[in-house]
């Protein structure tokens, strides 16, 4: 039946929301504090962002028909620069943006109008955004919702930083910073396009002397100092003569515009040519050595100041155009410079196993390279720098430096240099390039007398490492990927110039970064209950008061007075707070991983004491349109609400979720989500059947199914552990339908009018498990199967105490016997007339288990198995047929480790029986003729072919005529 989806999240989310389901309160039941990281509304939500918070919301229904008291609470992130931004542009009537905000948005033109101001952007998206958090059904106390602009949060976020600053974990310093010229503003992942984090390393610049001038070379090895045979220019770059300081450079100019920014004097003198500086030469920083400038095509004015050592013989490029100089093909070298270029050899600094003296020429020999065109450089170039960098020693060529591994080399030489006078330090984006949101290239700033996080303080990544240690990571690979964010992160500005948000507390001018005030706010969930109930006033929140409620610090009558609330409120609040923190579980995007999540674990380890930290983190990957990546520029956005209207809140839901596990990404497609639909529909019309079951029959296939359904739940309980989603939406959508296939066999076979009993129990177990995924319509089948309280609210299914395991057993050799019997017709093209079964005698049973038993305990060899099964009576005609141990162990092993354990527990079996009572009536379903049994010992059988002394047990022998 094809359902109108929209019209059954409706009802359900109205009774979901009459009810108050989901606003949580402490009680006497174990509790789970569940998280997500909160929106940034700029824009509305697409499928994307639906699946972090879905994770999160299944999570949350699935602890709660666990038995625990579970708060899901949801704020908005108004802070940052982005909002502002796009004030601004609405201001400057940008069209492109307001084109989006129309077209690509939806956004009603007068809406438009007023998002000159930052707040009505971030108003609007906000409502939007929940209204779709509502429509997915996620089960969220609306009650604890807030902005990170309302005047309660901000008292929150100066007392924490008054805390940080109290702890000496806020500083004033000069740190770079990644840094937008345009805004004036440092730059985080959550203010660049594309939301990339700026990363920054450290070169080494060596000053060399031509006359009176410096020509700086900028470097990540200084070691390879040692092996210079010249410098290298782009002949087509127009250099600038530069006063840096006190001194004249000559760099490329974005070089001198970097430099700007780090805190270098830069004035410009004039242009030079790249081709007036051929021929020209330089004096070593560290001896007497002089070096020609010369032309090659690899140089780029972007990289350092423009300008490059040569290290022919361990750098490839280097190498190939010096050849090139020498073989005539480089047009800007004279004959004289060229025979001067012919003398240059090639010196080596580095043995590393494996490369001879010169590896550049070996390699470049190798790979057939002719010329500093050749693409093949680059590979060339990275099997040397990688394998001379994890492998390769310093050697004689190095002086003091000889032995030295090159991986631990770098400060010990940047050190010596240093001592000249003759270096310097330049910092760099390692990233391609950041644009800021405002369209701008950032770069790295020396920030002054700023105010900094110093997440490079030792004893607070230590505090870190141990949580992170401790807690629960899904998945856990991804556990070391936190170790190294920690190990990398340093000084972290935290104050902003521009945008929404709280100002310093300390330093008005400045306002607090984006992921520095939403790094503990879980807390402020709490206590927002209170806040928007004006339980308690914002002008009344002192430090004094968030110190009573996180800390238990001073004497509560007097911090309840100056609150102007009652004691009793101040208590109720902190218990609130007592009751739910710590947090049991934190989900966010992969992307967040080496910011926020970090920084989520840091500022928890500062803040709380240890019982407080945080329990759990979640991470997921992101979703893919039809296997490629959403975005603006594709046109593949699919906007949340729009799909919801489209699809339905759960065929989303579940489409998101069944095709990935966390870390993977998750594909949506149309094919995916009519799938789901299909499969949805056809369970819910078979609880329109199935709403009126009879008793819970007792054949041996109704104990069957319910030892399967029993292990269905323990395998979908495990997964859900794991928070193994797509494992879990398997199991309980597909995993079951050959198991009940089987029963319906078995059932028809046996003429059985009304099993309606057996299949509501297993469709009432299946929809109470499916309830978290796909909450709404699970709701709406549960109801069809007649059940008056809501799926929400009923128990996560349990296994039952013990499992039959000999009716698992029977069952399953009554499947593996038809599937012989359909095997043999099949290969011999037979249609049966006679279909004979012969039980292996009594003693081979016995022996079996005993082999079983052996086996289990790790015992293999055939041998000691017949010695042993002859020596004792019940199984001592093991001695007219040892072939037959040979063949059951080998049986036995290639059965799964669990088969045999269940095999073990369920003991002998009687196969004779179970296979003239309960297998007769499949036979004759499917082959319309009497099934024969004979023991295999039986005198009178029939057995024309002598096939019955093949039968073992499990394996009964079969004659088909
Ligand atoms: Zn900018």
């Amino acid at each position: 039946m094809e359902l109108n989806w929209n019209q059954i999240d409706d009802k359900w989310r109205n009774k979901w929301y009459d009810s108050k389901d989901f606003e949580t309160d402490p009680n006497d039941k174990p509790k789970k504090f569940i998280t997500v990281a909160y929106p940034y509304p700029n824009s509305p939500q697409h499928i994307g962002h639906g699946r972090t918070y879905t994770l999160a919301d299944v999570h949350s229904r699935y602890y709660r028909m666990r038995g625990f008291n579970v708060l899901f609470p949801m704020g908005f992130h108004y802070t940052g620069t982005p909002i502002l931004g796009m004030a601004k542009r609405v201001q400057a009537n940008d069209e492109e943006l307001i084109e989006a905000f129309k077209n690509l948005y939806n956004v009603p033109e007068e809406k438009i109008k007023d998002f000159v101001d930052p707040v009505k952007i971030a108003d609007y998206f906000h409502e939007e955004i929940k209204s779709g958090m509502i429509e997915m059904g996620y089960s969220i106390d609306w009650r604890r919702e807030f902005t990170t602009i309302i005047p309660a949060y901000q008292r929150f976020i100066e007392w924490q930083f008054r805390n940080l600053k109290e702890k000496n974990l806020i500083v004033q310093g000069n740190h770079p910073v990644g840094w937008c010229p345009n805004d004036q503003n440092p730059v985080s992942q959550h203010d660049t396009l594309g939301d990339v984090e700026p990363d920054f390393t450290e070169y080494i610049v060596i000053k060399f002397n031509m006359g009176d001038e410096i020509i700086p070379v900028a470097t990540l090895r200084p070691e390879t100092l040692f092996g210079v045979t010249n410098l290298w220019i782009n002949p087509h770059i127009v250099y600038k003569k530069v006063k840096v300081d006190d001194e004249v450079w000559i760099i490329s100019s974005e070089c001198a515009y970097k430099l700007g920014f780090l805190n270098k004097k830069i004035e410009i003198i004039e242009d030079i040519q790249g081709l007036e500086l051929i021929g020209k030469k330089v004096k070593s920083p560290t001896n007497d050595n002089e070096y020609l400038i010369l032309p090659a095509s690899f140089v780029t004015p972007t990289t350092g100041t423009g300008i490059v050592m040569s290290v022919p013989a361990h750098a490839p490029y280097d190498y190939q155009a010096l050849e090139d100089i020498k073989n005539g093909n480089q047009k800007n070298i004279d004959v004289s410079l060229q025979n001067e270029v012919q003398n240059i050899e090639s010196i080596s600094i580095i043995s590393t196993e494996g490369f001879g003296e010169i590896p550049s020429q070996d390699v470049i020999k190798r790979m057939g390279i002719t010329n500093q065109e050749d693409p093949k450089l680059e590979h060339a170039t990275k099997e040397i720098y990688s394998k001379e960098f994890y492998e390769g020693k310093l050697n004689s060529n190095t002086g003091e430096f000889s032995g030295k591994k090159i991986t631990f080399v770098k400060e010990e030489v940047k050190e010596w240099i240093s001592k000249t006078g003759k270096s310097d330090i330049m910092l760099e984006l390692t990233n391609e390039s950041v644009k800021c949101r405002c369209g701008t290239e950032c770069v790295v700033k020396l920030l002054n007398n700023q105010w900094f996080l110093d997440y490079a303080n030792k004893e607070w990544k230590a505090k870190a490492h141990d949580c992170f240690e401790s807690m629960n990571i899904l998945p856990n690979d991804i556990r070391t990927e936190f170790f190294n964010v920690l190990d990398w992160l340093r000084e972290r500005a935290c104050a902003r110039q521009h945008g929404l948000g709280t100002k310093i507390p300390w330093d008005s001018d400045w306002l607090v970064e984006s992921l520095a005030d939403s790094v503990i706010y879980m807390s402020f969930y709490t206590m927002a209950k209170f806040v928007n109930a004006k339980e308690i006033l914002a002008e009344n929140m002192s430090d004094e008061f968030f110190n009573y409620i996180f800390y238990g610090n001073g004497d509560s009558g007097i911090i309840a007075r100056d609150a102007k609330i009652t004691t009793e409120k101040l208590e109720e609040i902190r218990s609130e707070f007592l009751y739910f923190y710590p947090v049991d579980s934190r989900h966010s995007g992969r992307d967040l991983v080496p910011n926020h999540l970090t920084f989520f674990v840091l500022n928890h380890v500062a803040i709380f004491s240890k019982e407080n930290w945080p329990k759990e983190i979640v991470v997921n990957g992101s979703v893919l349109m039809d296997g490629k990546k959403m975005s603006k520029s594709m046109g593949n956005i699919v906007p949340l609400r729009g799909a919801i209207k489209k699809y339905g809140a759960d065929p989303i839901r579940l489409s998101i979720l069944i095709s990935a596990e966390l870390l993977q990404d998750a594909d949506f497609n149309v094919e995916s989500v009519s799938g789901i639909k299909n499969k949805l529909e056809t369970m819910y019309d078979e609880c329109t059947k199935l709403n009126n079951p009879g008793e819970v029959g007792t054949e041996p296939e109704d104990v069957w199914i319910q030892s399967r359904l029993s292990k269905l739940i323990s395998e979908v309980t495990d997964s859900m552990e794991k928070m193994r989603i797509r494992e879990s939406l398997h199991h309980i959508l597909y995993g079951f339908d050959s198991e009940l296939q089987w029963y319906m066999k078995r059932a028809n076979a046996k003429n059985r009018d009304d099993v309606s009993g057996v299949l509501n129990k297993v469709l009432t177990t299946r929809i109470a498990m499916l309830s978290p995924f796909a909450p709404h319509i699970a709701e709406e089948m549960w109801e069809k199967l007649g059940k008056s309280n809501m799926v929400s609210k009923s128990s996560w299914p349990k296994q039952e105490e013990q499992t039959d395991d000999k009716a698992v057993q029977n069952e399953s050799l009554l499947s593996s016997v038809m599937n012989d019997i359909s095997n043999i017709t099949k290969v011999t093209k037979i249609t049966p007339t006679k279909i004979i079964i012969y039980t292996a005698n009594n003693w081979k049973s016995k022996a079996y288990h005993k082999i079983l038993n052996g086996i289990n305990s790790g015992e293999t060899n055939v041998g000691t198995f017949i010695k042993e099964l002859i020596s004792q009576k019940d199984t001592e005609d093991v001695k007219k047929d040892p072939d037959f141990v040979k063949k059951t162990i080998k049986d036995i092993l290639s059965e799964p480790t669990e088969l045999r354990k269940t095999k073990m527990c369920a003991g002998e079996i009687d196969e004779s029986k179970i296979i003239s009572k309960e297998l007769s009536s499949l036979i004759e379903t499917d082959y319309g003729i009497k099934l024969q049994v004979f023991a295999e010992n039986d005198s009178e059988k029939y057995d024309p072919k002598n096939k019955a002394r093949m039968a073992r047990p499990y394996k009964p022998a079969i004659l088909i005529e």
